[in-house]
């Protein structure tokens, strides 16, 4: 209650703010996960690894857009390349564009893919990578992963987050089938379970057009998938002829120079990105094999959008891709393994009854001191010390993600002093829920 008090008197303004947008913006936001009780931190302006809100106050941003802002906030890399292009090229021509033929070999390289599309947000790119491969394979049906978040499309709208009462036994969860799914045409399956899912496939595998799984989960916050799940998927897959949808829109470049998929030695035959490749503009991908983008070549599909691949998320793009070497991504890895190390020492030296986990740039405390497998599990962690621990922070000038969800990034503009007031700030809630 206390920290609650806390967090109200130093955001005075921004609940001002939200009371005012709220009449413009329902909840007052431009997503519902902008959206927090008693109201979300309204942010005036942001640089580096910073961000200001309204009340004047300074926070150390480890949000960092849910991983969109890899290289910085008003990176003068990706300011350059943007002005360069408003000065000099265009906005938006609705004819092809040589940018977004070089941006595309770039990531033809980068990711591994055959062929890919620009669309302009993560939704948009499962929404097409779905339907590439359900007119690949003329099948309807899809399987996605038990409490997993792809976006706002209707069939991935099924078993996202949803309470323990709503989904049956552990060993045949049961999808609430929410909006315009057809029952039937979504099943659901429990991450880092080969079992079920070589169940599900055996009974229904003639039906199923693809699977759709980040390769690692960073919406429950993060969880690892076991050695050898991602081959045995993607062996299952291939012996049932279902496409492979790896989701990659918050794994990507935070993840490693070339993604997860690459980092964990498994090609799937679909990937979706979004978020860090764009330096903070709306740009998301889909893309993959040949034999199944083809689709949009002979028409079985066809993919629109009218900002696909405009010059400015062009721009952007080329500069991310410019700044994410081998080397800038090491070394960002390296602040992130220290923070987690370091924070490591201070659960052990306080017995606090939680573990790090960590992938590339991004990392998080769950607080729990059995490993989190997959959502049944995660559901299981304590999420009223995740939720002071969030609060304590922000309290202190530190902005993780504010649903629990969600994981921190050490973005190209932290430094190691920028980890150490995490660092610090663990250590003193510690020492409260000690003392
Ligand atoms: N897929 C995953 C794994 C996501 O985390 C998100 C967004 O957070 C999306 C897809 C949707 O992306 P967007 O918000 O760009 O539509």
């Amino acid at each position: 209650a206390a920290e609650w008090e806390r967090f109200r008197d130093w955001s005075a303004g921004s609940g001002r703010h939200n009371v005012r947008a709220g009449e413009a913006l329902p909840l007052g936001v431009t997503s519902s996960f902008q959206h927090w009780d008693p109201w979300p931190i309204t942010i005036t302006s942001a640089r580096g690894a910073h961000l200001t809100d309204v009340d004047g106050n300074r926070l150390l941003d480890l949000s960092m857009g849910f991983g969109a802002m890899l290289v910085g906030h008003l990176n003068p890399v990706v300011v350059d390349a943007v002005k360069h292009a408003l000065d000099e090229i265009g906005t938006l021509f609705v004819t092809p564009s040589s940018q977004a033929t070089d941006m595309a070999e770039r990531f033809k390289t980068r990711f591994g893919l055959d062929m890919l599309r620009f669309t302009n947000s993560g939704t948009e790119s499962l929404m097409y990578a779905i339907r590439s491969a359900r007119a690949f394979t003329g099948r309807k049906a899809i399987i996605k992963i038990e409490g997993g978040y792809h976006g706002g499309y209707d069939p991935l709208q099924v078993s996202v987050k949803p309470g323990l009462d709503e989904i049956g036994p552990a060993d045949n969860p049961t999808p609430a089938t929410p909006f315009d799914v057809e029952a039937g045409t979504v099943h659901v399956v429990a991450y880092n379970d080969l079992g079920q899912l070589e169940r599900v496939l055996s009974a229904h595998g003639t039906q199923i057009a693809c699977l759709v799984v980040e390769p690692v989960i960073e919406n429950l916050a993060i969880v690892l998938p076991d050695e050898g799940y991602l081959a045995g998927v993607r062996r299952l897959c291939d012996d049932h002829g279902v496409v492979l949808i790896f989701d990659e829109v918050k794994t990507g470049l935070t993840a490693g120079h070339g993604g997860a998929s690459r980092r964990l030695g498994v090609k799937p035959d679909l990937v979706t990105l979004a978020k860090s490749i764009g330096g903070g503009l709306p740009l998301a991908a889909f893309g993959g094999k040949r034999d199944v983008m083809e689709v949009v070549v002979d028409g079985r599909m066809a993919h629109f959008g009218t900002y696909n691949g405009n010059a400015l998320c062009m721009a952007a793009a080329e500069a991310v891709d410019e700044l994410c070497t081998h080397e800038a991504l090491a070394a960002a890895e390296q602040v992130n393994l220290g923070a987690l190390e370091a924070i490591d020492t201070v659960i052990d030296e306080y017995e606090l009854p939680a573990h790090t986990v960590g992938v590339g740039l991004k990392g998080c405390v769950t607080w729990s001191t059995s490993p989190v497998r997959n959502y049944r599990d995660y559901k299981a962690t304590d999420f009223g010390v995740a939720e002071l621990s969030w609060l304590w922070g922000v309290n202190r000038g530190i902005l993780t993600p504010p649903g629990l969800d969600e994981q921190w990034l050490v973005s190209l503009a932290h430094t190691t002093t920028d980890m150490d007031q995490l660092v610090g700030d663990v250590r003193e809630l510690a020492k409260a829920l000690r003392g």
